[in-house]
């Protein structure tokens, strides 16, 4: 993964293995782990400074607000849950700060949800898509009946577009099963 200039982009609804994904392509690289730089939104505060994946595996993450201003001392960036980095969580250009990394050399490894759970793109990440060098998209299991899901879904409606939760507010759900809150 230590190629130069590359854009990766997992996207998928929840429960897609996304962060397995990022977390296995951090420790495939061959290069050392201290040259890869791991960022979270700091808006995502569930499983603290780390990226947690649901099948047990983790990965030490920092926290970010804002571009972090040494990130160009590191060979590869794995990013996470990239659609929480808009204002106000966020101070920055997400896309365009991961396009002048990937654009300088760095290995770029973004995980992000594509659609919210209205079924409507996430703008940074539709862009990300546009520019990326390669998009991997994953299903989850539809928590109905089991085939492949490719939406997101909402248990109960909270009145927030951005909000983080578990399978106590979310579901993956297929296009015959899923539907708003
Ligand atoms: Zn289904």
């Amino acid at each position: 993964m230590c190629r130069s200039g590359r854009l990766v982009l997992y996207v998928g609804p929840m429960f897609s293995g996304k962060s397995a994904h990022l977390i296995a392509e951090a420790h495939a690289a061959p290069c050392s782990v201290e040259s890869v730089l791991v960022l979270k939104p700091a808006f995502d505060t569930r499983s603290g400074a780390e990226i947690a994946s649901r099948n047990g595996t983790s990965l030490a993450a920092r926290s970010v607000a804002a571009w972090p201003e040494d990130a160009g001392q590191y060979k590869a960036v794995v990013l996470d849950e990239v659609q929480f980095m808009v204002q106000p969580h966020y101070e920055g250009n997400i896309v365009a700060e991961l396009l002048e990394a990937r654009d300088q050399g760095t290995t770029v490894i973004v995980g992000g949800l594509d659609t919210d759970y209205r079924k409507q793109a996430f703008p940074i990440v539709e862009a990300l898509a546009k520019h990326a060098d390669d998009v991997r998209a994953l299903t989850a299991r539809c928590h109905v009946c089991g085939r492949a899901a490719r939406w997101t879904a909402k248990m109960h409606d909270t009145g927030q577009l951005l909000e983080t939760g578990d399978s106590e507010l979310y579901q993956a759900l297929c296009d015959a099963h899923w539907h708003l809150p």
